[in-house]
């Protein structure tokens, strides 16, 4: 069998302050056909899984061009066409194959295209015709379109946020293409829309039955793959929303009925899916009045994996003016910041101006005295599913008793190597104030004695009905401007 992988990925903040173009994919990971490295990266889940289950079936993998972006603002018509037509020139050059597996995120919208995966589906289908295989790897905060759906012959979501899974949900991908291709089984899809959007944790009640549950279902009687689409809030386009996706085999009643009972069970239980989020001062009197350390405070307002700048300063400033010590905060994506602490060098005490920068949603620079405590020429923290995560140049300083890293390539919090790996111990913080949504839980869980989802202002706004939605078309709970 003649199998073709590629990816081409980015989760599109369209409220975002920053474009994201080619330079954004090179500093996630850009590989060109051929190229990709010996491990996993985030979305090379069917490419990796296809090179694991190739070895042993025998298959011939041609593997296209990686590439994925830090979610950011709406990413550039160059950019996406750009990438587009490499990796569409990629599988061209590759056929004959009898299927196409690709690692794609599912909410990218660039210049001129709200569905970015849908169009490149389409064009994906028109390439390879009607009895080659498609299939996709998504991200569960994707916008699950017609267009999408339409053109694969299964696409499966990551159940897991932390995304934990990639590797797994690869594997059942590629598998259920596999036997596609053989035809031992037809996937029938149906999607049921929620009308709803909200974040799914899957770390905690009642996600995590629901995810177990989805599980339980596979395999059995006919029912080949279960997903939820969490849908991506911070993406305005018309199809954003949560949605279930049922794949059974050769029976699209059978599959429509299974949606919909499984998305009545989310809309059920949606108001228990929202995290409470105090304010920033609500969050730093709950950290100190807790007793123990470390609590960690989670600014998913500020969370470059949801396309924030990554270098806002509210709850820092907070902390400063209130005179919290024993506290780390990190990372922020201050490139100035740290270039003059690398200039600076270890030891030395000198007054920094930090972060603020990007847009008004990153506050105000805070001006501090701070002493350089450890510089790293590339600090790598463990990313999800054990993917290394280059954090570039970054330098961790203190001020007024408060240990901040400063980094200069734009990613989440996700290993607490992030900043044990810099020098801070953070086991005997206090407070560690972490720049991530959620993907943050799965490594910072293990040490944390108490968690708080924080609510700040910033591009990733967790009140949803802060957001001026414009192309959104039909009611979704709990939105109250979306229906136009
Ligand atoms: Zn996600």
């Amino acid at each position: 069998m003649r199998v073709f992988s590629g990816s081409l990925a980015t989760e599109t903040n369209t409220f975002g302050p920053m474009p994201t173009g080619l330079a954004s994919f090179h500093d996630r990971g850009y590989f060109a056909a051929g190229k990709h490295p010996d491990h996993m990266t985030f979305f090379s889940g069917p490419l990796w899984a296809a090179r694991l289950r190739g070895k042993d079936k025998g298959w011939t993998l041609i593997e296209g061009m990686v590439a994925g972006a830090q979610p950011s603002g709406t990413t550039t018509r160059h950019a996406y066409e750009t990438l587009r037509e490499e990796l569409l020139g990629d599988l061209k050059k590759a056929l004959p194959v009898d299927m196409v597996v690709l690692g794609l995120h599912g909410a990218m919208v660039a210049d001129g295209y709200d569905d970015c995966e849908g169009d490149l589906l389409q064009r994906v289908r028109a390439i390879v015709g009607p009895d080659v295989v498609v299939g996709a790897e998504l991200d569960p905060h994707n916008h699950l379109t017609p267009l999408m759906t339409g053109n694969a012959d299964v696409l499966v979501c990551f159940k897991e946020y932390p995304h934990t899974d990639v590797l797994e949900r690869g594997l059942e991908l590629v598998d259920l293409c596999a036997a596609t291709a053989q035809k031992r089984i037809r996937p029938v899809a149906a999607v049921v829309d929620c009308e709803m959007i909200t974040l799914v944790h899957t770390s905690r009640q009642p996600a995590r039955g629901f995810v177990d549950r989805m599980q339980s279902l596979e395999g059995k009687d006919g029912i080949l793959s279960v997903s939820l689409t969490h849908g991506f809030p911070w993406g305005d386009v018309p199809e954003m929303g949560t949605k279930v996706l049922v794949y059974a085999d050769g029976d699209a009643a059978k599959a429509q009925k299974l949606a919909r009972q499984l998305a009545d069970e989310v809309i059920a239980m949606r108001e228990q899916l929202t995290p409470v989020s105090p304010g920033i001062d609500a969050a730093l009197d709950e950290a100190l009045a807790f007793d123990g350390g470390p609590v960690v405070l989670a600014d998913g307002a500020d969370n470059p994996g949801g396309g924030a700048a990554s270098d806002s300063t509210f709850i820092l400033r907070r902390m400063v003016e209130r005179g919290i010590t024993n506290a780390a905060v990190g990372p922020l994506w201050d490139p100035i910041a740290a270039r003059i602490a690398f200039e600076a060098g270890v030891g030395a005490r000198l007054p920094l101006r930090i972060g603020g920068k990007v847009s008004p949603l990153s506050g105000d620079p805070l001006d501090l005295e701070v002493t350089v405590k450890a510089l790293h020429e590339d600090l790598v923290q463990t990313g999800l599913a054990d993917t290394p995560t280059s954090m570039g140049r970054s330098a961790l300083v203190e001020a007024n008793g408060i240990e901040i890293l400063l980094c200069t390539l734009r990613n989440q919090a996700m290993g607490t190597d992030l900043f044990t790996g810099a020098g801070c111990d953070l086991a005997a913080k206090k407070i560690v104030v972490v720049k991530s949504s959620q993907h943050f839980y799965a490594s910072y869980s293990k040490i944390a004695r108490h968690v708080i989802y924080a609510d700040a202002p910033g591009s990733v706004a967790r009140d949803l009905n802060t957001l001026p939605y414009r192309k959104l078309r039909r009611p979704l709970w709990p939105l109250k401007t979306a229906a136009r």
